[in-house]
């Protein structure tokens, strides 16, 4: 199982003999057995491989680099939080007001920071959630029900995993039970979940599938997803009106071309 993580580092460099600091992502088997840091910068730092730690570059062991690994993988262990800290969110976006030509310590951005971190926290609150536990509690009385369950026009707000800027748009979920059924609400909530992730389009749909299928254990499943990216709207090809479908089948929705249609004709596609 590969970990990823980011960690602040603070770190000696012996050529240049200057303190660097900067964000270190943390590539990391869950044994133990193999961890790479890499700076922001792209560059690997330090690496681990069953014990032996290094920086590239001066191709040998170093101290730190060994500390670096070691702590990491303890952290890793103990399961203890890896992310950076609101402050260090924070500062981050200075930067980007920086980047961006802006003066953070200007009157009207002076909280802007803050707001952006606490708008981050929703929009990406999705990675706290397991969708998979949203449908555990199923019914078995289904009384003899034998047909799909659908439902359409789940509205949703996501942001693009290449450019982090919103996908907004609908979904429409189906699946046809076999011996359970969930709450109906429990499906859009699933939605809703992907969504406030990084994702793209197509991951999305598949995801949404995938946790039916495993979590129900259906006949099948259908889920539709049409979108405005606005990584294409609102910059780019800047085509804005423009929206993208997606769809998948699995069981009897991908088998029996009737059943497709039938859930093309519910939703109006
Ligand atoms: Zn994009």
């Amino acid at each position: 199982m590969v970990v990823f993580a980011t960690k602040t580092f603070k770190q000696t460099k012996r050529t240049k003999r200057k303190v660097q600091k900067g964000i270190v992502h943390i590539h990391s088997t869950y044994n133990n057995t193999l961890v790479t840091i890499s700076t922001t910068q792209g560059g690997v730092v330090a690496w681990s491989s069953a014990g032996a730690c290094g920086f590239r570059g001066a191709r040998k062991s170093t101290p730190f680099a060994a500390k670096m690994a070691a702590e990491n993988v303890k952290s890793f262990d103990e399961g203890t939080d890896s992310k950076p800290t609101r402050a260090e969110a924070e500062e981050a976006v200075r930067t980007l007001l920086k980047w961006a030509g802006e003066d953070p310590k200007r009157e009207g951005l002076l909280d802007t920071p803050k707001r952006v971190t606490k708008a981050y926290e929703e929009f990406f609150r999705g990675y706290k959630l397991d969708a998979h536990k949203e449908l555990s509690k199923t019914f078995e009385d289904i009384q003899g029900f034998d047909d799909m369950v659908l439902v359409k026009d789940i509205e949703f707000v996501s942001h693009c995993e290449h450019h982090m800027v919103p996908i907004i748009g609908k979904a429409h979920v189906a699946y046809w039970p076999d011996q359970k059924i969930v709450g109906i609400s429990k499906l859009a909530r699933i939605v809703d979940i992907y969504a406030k992730r990084l994702v793209s389009q197509e991951s999305m749909t598949k995801q949404i599938v995938n946790t039916i299928d495993e979590a129900l254990s259906p006949l099948g499943c259908a889920v539709m997803i049409d979108a405005n990216h606005q990584c294409m709207s609102i910059r780019g090809v800047n085509k804005l009106h423009s929206s993208t479908t997606t769809s998948m089948f699995s069981g009897v929705f991908k088998k029996d071309i009737d059943v497709q249609r039938r859930f093309m004709d519910m939703i109006k596609y």
